[in-house]
């Protein structure tokens, strides 16, 4: 039988408890042998605004969040591939170098949308499964819409209204963000200084490294 694999791809910028959940329910519910988490490279859909993370932090956190389980990985195709991250390429080239594999994309209600009105939706619907997770404050129900609704399967998730913008404000304004990502990420962000983090465990220039 074809190994069920999961995708979880985003900036993990950085990731956080809604990410791990959603991985998590997606790999029982639609009955994935294994998840693996692709933190994107540089990501075209926000290269107007902040610049996101160096991809090796955001790898090393991806790493740092999901080792503990054991049908979690962590791809580097995205951050070693440079440049603007396309998903649909990510899936041209997994879907070539796995055989007897089936693919399973697993995003969020807010990410799905987005996918579905890209160019290349009707490749990237053929190379895997659609999964849409739902996620505070998006509307599933807007999927309707779209001609590809039918290839997309729906996942209930806990509800977590966590996101990394609202982690990287709470790091940037001192507030807390224990128990909304793992305790290895926030030590993390804290000793590499990103997110505004000063002042609190070790600072990068003090050990030398950067
Ligand atoms: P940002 O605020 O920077 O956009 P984010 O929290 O949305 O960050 P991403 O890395 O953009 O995180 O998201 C990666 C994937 O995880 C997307 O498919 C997104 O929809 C999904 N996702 C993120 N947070 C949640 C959540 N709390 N519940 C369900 N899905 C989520
Ligand atoms: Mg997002």
């Amino acid at each position: 039988m074809a190994r069920r694999l999961g995708i979880m791809g985003g900036t993990f910028d950085p990731i956080h408890m809604g990410h791990l959940v959603t991985a998590e329910q997606a790999r029982v519910d639609v009955g994935l042998d294994e998840v693996v988490f692709v933190p994107a490279g540089a990501p075209w859909q926000k290269s107007g605004g902040r610049a996101v993370s160096a991809g090796e932090h955001r790898y090393l956190m991806t790493v740092l969040a999901t080792a503990a389980n054991p049908f979690f990985s962590v791809s580097r195709i995205e951050i070693d591939r440079g440049g603007p991250t396309y998903t649909v390429e990510t899936l041209r080239s997994l879907r070539a170098s796995l055989t007897d594999t089936e693919l399973f994309f697993i995003t969020g209600a807010d990410a799905i949308l987005n996918i579905l009105t890209w160019k290349d939706a009707g490749e990237a619907v053929d190379l895997a499964s659609f999964v849409a997770a739902t996620r505070p404050g998006y509307d599933l129900a807007a999927l309707e819409e779209h001609d590809l609704t039918r290839q997309v399967t729906l996942l209930d998730v806990p509800a977590l209204a966590i996101s990394s913008s609202d982690v990287r404000a709470r790091f940037e304004a001192g507030r807390p963000v224990r128990y909304l990502i793992p305790r290895e990420v926030e030590e993390f962000a804290r000793k590499h200084g990103l997110y505004g983090t000063h002042g609190q465990g070790l600072a990068a220039a003090d050990v030398g490294v950067s």
